[in-house]
Order: C-alpha cells, then sequence, then structure tokens
C-alpha cells in the first residue's frame, strides 16, 4: 500500500509538453508559448497553470490538493534550468505571472513583470547587472540615461513591480503611482522617466511601498514565492471581474472556461541600447500586404511600447540596429505564418543583443486584410478555398461595402471614439434633437453631437446622417439606436469637451461650434474636421459590374471575387432581396439575388394615389369602394408588371397591403386642425369631417397589434381581390409579352388556418378566372410572424405553398415588445446587462425565436412535403441568422439588396464544415 501512490491531475505544463490546440486547458498564450517552444524558437523557460486549475480555485475558494506542489516542482524545474533562484538575493531569477484564457478577455488581469525582486534581491540584480554588463564607453546618445548603470536598470525594474503588483494583484489605485513618478520627475526637473537615476528609483520605491502599504494594510511581500502565489491567485480571480463576467456574457463565453497562468523566465529589454522590445506582423494588418510590419523600442520592457511613452522605430530600422537578431526574428517569422498557415503577430524582445519570443498568436486584421491574406495564402497552397472561405466573414464583407473616407489628403484626425455603427458621415455640427431636425428639413446634413444620447433625441438621430457622442461604448444608447437605423455612429469621444448650452465642443485646442462641417468614420471610429471627401466602395464598384476582377489590379477586389464565386458554389440556400421598386430589384439583381422574397404593396398607396386611398375608406356603399378599387386597379398592375419584367422569370413574393389603414390618412391632429380652422372661416367642411371621423373611429392604442394584415383583407372587402388581380394580370401581360412571370402572393399577418383558407379561397377564384389559358402559375401562402402561427404550422401549410418567416414580427411579438418603443428605451440597458449579447432585432434569437421558426418549419413540411421555406426580413442579411436559417434548412432568405453578397457569402460559409480555423 505504502508503494502505491495516488495519480494526482495534473495542474501544470512546462511549455515543452503543450501545444497550439490545446487553448482550453492551456488558454491562447500559453498554448502558443508551448507551440513555439516545441518549434525550437527561443522562447524563456516556463510553465502554464491550466484552466483546470482555475476552474476548481473558483469552484472552492482554495487551491486544488497538488497545485503548489506542482509549481514548486515547475519551477525547481525552472530555476535548474536557469542556473538562478527565484528571488535569490546574489543572483535572481525573476519571473513575469501572465494571464491567458482561451479568449482574450477585457477586465482580465495583465501582465506582472519582475516578480522576485525584493530589497534583497534587487542589489544582487544590479550587481549581477553590472558585472555582465559592458558599458558603452561612452554612449553620447539619449540612451546613456538609461544605460547608465546596472543598478539603475534594478531599481527600476523593481518600482515596475511594485507598481504593477500593487495595481493588478491588490487593487491599489494606479493613479497614486503615476503621481509618485510624476512628484519624482518634477522634483528632478525633467518629463522623462529615463531622466530619473538610480537613486532618484530608490526613493520611488520607497514612496511605493508607502502607497502599498497605506492600501492594503501591510507590507510589501518581499517573500517572492508568496508574491508568485499572489500574482497566481489574482489571476484566478480576475476571471470574475466584473467586466470580464459582463464581456462574457455579451460575447456568450461560457462562464466556466476560466483562465490559464503563464509564468515564465524574465528576459530584459531595458538592460541598455543593445536590448529592446517590440511587436511585429507577419504581413500587413491593414492591407493583407506581404512585408515587414512593427514597430521596435530599443532599451525598454514590453509595457512601454503599448504605453506610448517614449517613440518606437519601425521594425525595418532593427536591420540597422542589430542585424543579426533581424534577420533571425525574420526567419522565425516565416516559419510561423507557414505553420500557422495565417497571419501571426509577435511580440519579441532582445536582452543585450539575443532574441527571445515571447507571444504569437493568428492575429487580428482588418475587413479588407482578412480578404486579401486568404486569396494570398490559397496562391501560396497553404490553405484551399473552403478555407479561405471561412477566413472572412459577412461582417467583414458588409463594411467593405460602406463608402469611406478619402485621406490620402492631409485629414488628421482630431479625435478617436469608438465605431459604434459603420459608415462615412458628414455634416454640419448640431447639438440638440429639435435644431438636427429643423435643418434637415432644410435639406442640410447634420451630424448630431451629444455627451449622451437618451430617447429624447430620436427624432434629432433619424434626422441626422451620423451620432457622436463623447460617453458611452458600443452598447450605449446611442450605439444601439444608431445601428437599429443603419446610421453611422461615434460614441464614447472622450477627447470632445462638449458644452450643450453654448452650442460647442472643444477638441485637440480647436472651438467647433454650431454649423461647422466634421465626417466621422462610424468603422474606425475617427472623428475629423471639415469635409473628408467619401468615395465609393471598390467592392460595391465590383458587384455593380464597375470593376471586372479579371481586369483590375486591385487585389482586394480579386480576392472578394474569387471567395464570392466558392461562396457561391458551395451554398444551398437561396438569397432573395426585399425591394418594392423595379430600381431596387435592379440593384440587387447585380448584387445576386435570386428573386424577390419581399416585394411591399404599402408604398403603391401613396403619393397621388392617398386621394383613391381616402376614397376607399370614406366610402358610403359598396359602389363607392368598388370605384375606388377599380381606379387603384390599373395603376397596382403597372406597379407589379414592372418589377416582374426586371426579375425576368425569378420568383416574386409580393405581400398583401399590410399596415393599418390609417396609416394612410392624415395625422388626427393636424386633420383636427385643418377642419378647426376651415370651420372658423366658414368653409365647407363636410369632407375633412368625415375624413376626421374615419380616423377617429381608426385610431388604435396598440397598432402593431390591430387591424392590419390579413385582418384588413377580411374587414375590407375587395381590397386583397383587388391587388390579387392586379399581380395575375400582370403576370398574364408579362408572359403574353414573352418575358416569363413567376409571382407568389403571400399573406401578412396570418393566426390562423381560417384566415388563409377564406382569403385562398377568394385569390383562387380570382387567379383562375385572370389566367384562363395562359402558361402563368401563381402561389399562394404566408407570412409566418405571429407566434401563433409557428405553433399551428402544421394546420397552416395546408392552406399555403409556401412560409415566408416574418422574424422582425415575430421576435416582437414572441419577446411581447414593440421595435419602436424598445430600442430606444431600454436596449442599451438590456446589452450593458448582458441580458442581450446582440439586439434580437440584428441577429435572430436562436433559442427562443428560433425555435418557433423551427418548429414551424418541422411542421410545416410534415404536413405538406416540399413547402418552400424562406425568411424576410433584416435577420436575412445577418451573417449568425443566416447560418441559423441554414441549419432549420430554409430554401432561401431575403435581405436588402445591400445585404445580398452578406447572405451569399454567409450561406456559403454554413454549407462549409472546416476543420481549420474560423473567423467569425
Ligand atoms: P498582454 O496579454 O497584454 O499582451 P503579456 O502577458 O503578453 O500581456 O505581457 C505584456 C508584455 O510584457 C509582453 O509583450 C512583453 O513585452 C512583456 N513580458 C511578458 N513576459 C515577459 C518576460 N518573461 N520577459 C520579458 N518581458 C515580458
Ligand atoms: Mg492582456
Ligand atoms: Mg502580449
Amino acid at each position: 500500500m505504502a508503494a502505491q501512490e495516488t495519480v494526482e491531475h495534473k495542474y501544470v505544463y512546462d511549455f515543452a509538453e503543450g501545444n497550439k490546440d490545446l487553448k482550453d486547458l492551456l488558454g491562447g498564450k500559453g498554448a502558443n508559448l508551448a507551440e513555439m517552444t516545441n518549434l525550437g524558437l527561443p522562447v524563456p523557460p516556463g510553465f502554464t497553470i491550466t484552466t483546470e486549475a482555475c476552474q476548481a480555485y473558483l469552484g472552492t475558494g482554495t487551491e486544488p490538493a497538488g497545485l503548489a506542489d506542482q509549481i514548486t516542482a515547475h519551477l525547481t524545474a525552472l530555476e535548474r534550468e536557469m542556473g538562478r533562484r527565484l528571488g535569490d538575493p546574489d543572483d535572481p531569477l525573476l519571473v513575469s505571472v501572465r494571464s491567458g484564457a482561451k479568449f482574450s478577455m477585457p477586465g482580465m488581469m495583465e501582465t506582472v513583470l519582475n516578480v522576485g525582486l525584493n530589497d534583497r534581491s534587487v542589489e544582487g540584480l544590479a550587481r549581477q547587472a553590472g558585472g555582465s554588463t559592458d558599458q558603452p564607453a561612452s554612449g553620447g546618445s539619449t540612451d546613456q540615461a538609461a544605460s547608465g548603470g546596472a543598478d539603475r536598470f534594478a531599481w527600476d525594474s523593481y518600482r515596475r513591480l511594485i507598481q504593477m503588483f500593487g495595481k493588478t494583484v491588490c487593487d491599489v489605485p494606479g493613479e497614486e503611482f503615476e503621481h509618485a513618478l510624476d512628484e519624482a520627475k518634477r522634483a528632478k526637473g525633467t518629463d522623462l522617466d529615463l531622466d530619473l537615476d538610480a537613486d532618484d528609483l530608490r526613493g520611488l520605491v520607497d514612496a511605493y511601498k508607502k502607497i502599498f502599504t497605506k492600501h492594503t494594510g501591510r507590507e510589501f511581500p518581499q517573500e517572492p514565492r508568496e508574491q508568485l502565489d499572489l500574482a497566481v491567485r489574482a489571476v484566478f480571480d480576475s476571471w470574475n471581474a466584473e467586466r470580464a463576467v459582463v464581456y462574457r456574457r455579451q460575447e456568450r463565453i461560457p462562464a466556466d472556461l476560466g483562465t490559464a497562468v503563464n509564468v515564465v523566465a524574465m528576459v530584459f529589454g531595458n538592460r541598455g541600447p543593445d536590448s529592446g522590445t517590440g511587436v511585429a506582423f507577419t504581413r500587413d494588418p491593414a492591407s493583407g500586404a506581404q512585408g515587414i510590419y512593427g514597430d521596435y523600442l530599443a532599451n525598454a520592457q514590453g509595457e512601454d511600447v503599448v504605453a506610448g511613452i517614449r517613440n518606437t522605430v519601425p521594425l525595418q530600422e532593427l536591420e540597422r540596429i542589430d542585424k543579426d537578431s533581424y534577420d533571425e526574428l525574420l526567419d522565425y517569422m516565416a516559419r510561423l505564418e507557414r505553420h500557422y498557415r495565417d497571419l501571426c503577430d509577435i511580440e519579441f524582445t532582445i536582452e543585450r543583443g539575443k532574441l527571445w519570443m515571447l507571444q504569437t498568436r493568428v492575429g487580428k486584421r482588418t475587413a479588407a486584410a482578412a480578404f486579401v491574406i486568404a486569396g494570398q495564402l490559397v496562391d501560396e497552397g497553404l490553405i484551399d478555398l473552403d478555407e479561405a472561405l471561412h477566413r472572412v466573414n459577412g461582417g467583414q464583407l458588409a463594411q467593405l461595402m460602406f463608402p469611406r473616407f478619402q485621406l490620402d489628403h492631409d485629414f488628421q484626425p482630431v479625435a478617436t471614439g469608438i465605431g459604434a455603427s459603420p459608415g462615412a458621415a458628414v455634416g454640419k455640427v448640431v447639438f440638440t434633437s429639435a435644431r438636427a431636425v429643423e435643418l434637415a428639413a432644410e435639406g442640410e446634413a447634420v451630424i448630431l453631437v451629444r455627451r449622451e444620447t437618451n430617447p429624447d433625441d430620436l427624432n434629432g438621430m433619424i434626422a441626422a446622417r451620423g451620432i457622436l457622442t463623447s460617453r458611452g461604448g458600443k452598447t450605449s444608447h446611442a450605439a444601439v439606436v444608431a445601428r437599429g437605423m443603419g446610421k453611422t455612429c461615434v460614441s464614447g469621444a472622450d477627447e470632445l469637451d462638449i458644452d450643450v448650452p453654448k452650442r460647442r465642443f472643444v477638441v485637440a485646442g480647436r472651438t467647433v461650434t454650431e454649423g461647422d462641417v466634421v465626417s466621422i468614420d462610424g468603422t474606425t471610429g475617427k472623428v475629423y474636421l471639415g469635409e473628408v471627401p467619401v468615395s465609393p466602395s471598390e467592392v460595391v464598384r465590383y458587384f455593380e459590374g464597375e470593376l471586372d476582377p479579371a481586369s483590375t489590379d486591385d487585389a482586394l477586389v480579386k480576392a472578394v471575387h474569387r471567395i464570392m464565386s466558392h461562396a457561391d458554389a458551395s451554398r444551398r440556400l437561396a438569397v432573395r432581396t426585399n425591394a418594392d421598386t423595379a430600381a431596387d430589384a435592379a440593384r440587387a439583381r447585380r448584387f445576386g439575388a435570386e428573386g424577390i422574397g419581399l416585394c411591399r404593396t404599402e408604398h403603391m398607396f401613396l403619393g397621388d394615389r392617398r386621394e383613391l386611398v381616402e376614397r376607399l375608406i370614406l366610402a358610403r356603399d359598396p359602389a363607392e369602394r368598388e370605384e375606388a378599387l377599380a381606379a387603384l386597379l390599373p395603376l397596382q398592375r403597372a406597379d407589379f408588371v414592372e418589377i416582374l419584367r426586371e426579375m425576368n422569370g425569378l420568383p416574386v413574393t409580393v405581400r398583401l397591403i399590410d399596415p393599418p389603414l390609417h396609416e394612410f390618412l392624415p395625422p388626427l391632429e393636424q386633420l383636427a386642425v385643418n377642419v378647426a380652422v376651415a370651420q372658423e372661416r366658414g368653409e365647407d367642411v363636410a369632407k375633412e369631417e368625415a375624413l376626421l371621423a374615419a380616423v377617429r373611429r381608426m385610431h388604435e392604442e396598440n397598432p402593431m397589434l390591430g387591424l392590419r394584415g390579413v385582418r384588413l383583407g377580411l374587414v375590407i372587402p375587395g381590397l386583397f381581390a383587388m391587388q390579387v388581380r392586379a399581380i395575375t394580370e400582370a403576370a398574364v401581360e408579362c408572359t403574353r409579352q414573352g418575358v416569363p412571370a413567376c409571382p407568389e402572393i403571400m399573406v401578412p399577418l396570418v393566426g390562423a388556418v381560417q384566415e388563409l383558407e377564406t382569403v385562398r379561397a377568394e385569390a383562387e377564384r380570382i387567379i383562375a378566372e385572370v389566367v384562363g389559358g395562359s402558361d402563368v402559375d401563381v402561389l399562394i401562402g404566408t407570412m409566418i410572424e405571429v407566434p401563433r402561427a409557428a405553433l399551428t404550422a402544421g394546420q397552416i401549410a395546408e392552406a399555403a405553398e409556401f412560409f415566408s418567416f416574418g422574424t422582425n414580427d415575430l421576435t416582437q411579438m414572441g419577446w411581447g415588445f414593440s421595435r419602436d418603443d424598445v430600442e430606444g428605451a431600454f436596449f442599451w440597458r438590456y446589452l450593458e446587462l448582458g441580458i442581450f449579447g446582440i439586439s434580437p432585432f440584428e441577429s435572430i434569437d436562436a433559442d427562443g425565436i428560433g425555435r418557433l421558426v423551427r418548429i414551424a418549419a418541422e411542421e410545416g413540411r410534415a404536413a405538406r412535403p416540399g413547402l418552400k421555406l424562406g425568411v424576410c426580413g433584416e435577420h436575412g442579411g445577418d451573417p449568425d441568422s443566416v447560418h441559423f436559417f441554414h441549419s432549420v434548412g430554409l430554401d432561401y432568405v431575403s435581405c436588402s439588396p445591400f445585404r445580398v453578397p452578406v447572405a451569399r457569402l454567409e450561406a456559403g460559409r454554413a454549407a462549409i464544415v472546416t476543420t481549420g480555423s474560423d473567423s467569425r
């Protein structure tokens, strides 16, 4: 028994034991450090504490049994390898403690460098550094101060430890350290950290320690192992920091993944002019072009690059500074890229001429670069087209379709906020909603500028070309509402000092007053003064047929063409468009639409046809009503002929009139005033009074849930019949002229099969009568947009040849909220709380509303095999929703013309399963 040892769970992995596919266990950073180690790249030795250790700790509140011993064992091995002991007073080993979850996550603890320094080992570090450093005889450069001594280096490292440890491990407010540092610089009469010498830094360490003790009630821990253990624990705890929790909820990252912790032997980029630190990309992450991209900062430790304390130099200059390291780095970059088969980004440090690799990962990139790189990698034989299709996504394509600012001139942004809703907007600055409405009514393009918006700003937001706020992020009111409207928005541009009463803001020392022109980029978040010229998207020009992918030398267009062609060849879903006019239909066809999934007929009752609609509504007897309908018939028929002709035999789904009729009448208040004024003048107001009475009669508390859709068709005799006749006659006319026509009549808002049966009986009679002997086939189907329809789809399918899911109404009615009211009122709060990861109007709520779709699809097809299924509404062009509709087995999605390419791309991606990396 004594000989038998229990095999304990393995919580710690040496870098040599891991690999890139172990991200779940080792986190992204740890898995890639292991991968580089195994590739033979020079990674400082270290080990990774697994996410499982973190999960166990978070579950019980204490480190799991065995973890401490395993850390000891790996630390001992590390010490042996380095020939130094952690925090040894004479020659200390120092380590960094780095968080690293599977997904990188804002709000999580970052890195603590220089763990292992204390009052004694700092002297040891200085002695070692001094002993082994060949001090340049005469530096003669600004680097001289920095390299000016091993003492300085050691004390600088120590003060950084107290600062980082205090801030990230013990929650000491970071500003206090910043203040103390500023104080030390002021005392020295400089603004440069590098001018502080060893004695100054010694003093600073004392000040830092006092700050630490004041906030924590204890001395700064001198025991190296205790420093390490506390830092590890702090990384674990940071998994549940509030910001991280909210972020996970929004991104639907499971809450129980936990984070790994990497413990890495320190290498020092701050040892003198022959040391430094930098970042590199294997291709240009902005354009995708091949070449050398990155920044280097001599004589610095990692966080200095990010903090922007000193100016970096372009990576190419490293060739001059240290050619050997440069060549070596380039060699590793090429190897990493071949190995990962993708753009990699890299963090590295050079310590006295020796290159160390500190991090790599598949790098982030712009939308354009994503397409270009995917195309290049296919050319290089590193990936196939299926994988290329998965390396891009519809969100990126959508970004590339917005017009862009032409920044080749000398436009410099004056502020950068958050790109909250994409697009390029130019206009005159206004500060109130009322003023926005006023100027817009005069035909001016305006940008509404607010500290933050609230529901009172809605009208101004509608009137404005773009919205600019100085507060709030991607889930602020401004951001959420703007995205819902498809309007450009930059939020949280906090460099703007906005004074609404004075109608002006100050930025970068300049005052911008009402009426001045600004340009805002909702993709990059950049704000420019003046009018930046806007150029159309090359990608749209390609879709429009203006750019030939075969002859252009635009790398992006070529790549988009190639990947889109593959998406089209791969997808199962057809893509249709929502188009109410022949012009929209024509554009959508150029964008690749294979039919119209939703042709609304409402607009056909507006303009100079309003008068006929009024006559229809006010009709006192059937004869008057029929007269009005008879007058509308030829107008409607002409509309449909135009659209059917444009679509030339592709299916065209026409929705019978849907909104409540009072929407076609003048608003109540306006009528009431008109009547009163006319009465005052003694004019004959019989007609207006009748109209007013009708509007009053039709007034609804909840028009969304009122007399609309099929209900209207059942209540107003002859209305639907007129439309059915117009559609069928138009189809017959087209066919007679040799243009094939394929109309589909769609009945809105059906909740019960009886409604549809009633409409259908009449429609079939009319169709048979009109079609006569000609070769025209008219389908009759329904929208599924009322929850009851989804739940009785089996019955409804008996009377429907197709279903089209109206997911906007289905979302409204399924959740029980009206879009117009809720988006401005509380969605921002729901997003902030993580109740929604994304607005359910932007992307279908697969669990709830999606379930209704699934049920209806299954039960509808069970009742009528081959039932044609589609979706219309903006969800049809939303990437995640397209994947969902693919999985449900719909036949097509339909979306606005501009979204058609996005839907094509995503439908292709949904149809292809790859094992490679995926761009979501
Ligand atoms: P982030 O996730 O924010 O990139 P890292 O863990 O990569 O945080 O650490 C930030 C920087 O700290 C690194 O880029 C590197 O420059 C520096 N760093 C981390 N570990 C070490 C180390 N062992 N030796 C030297 N520098 C390090
Ligand atoms: Mg980080
Ligand atoms: Mg890093």
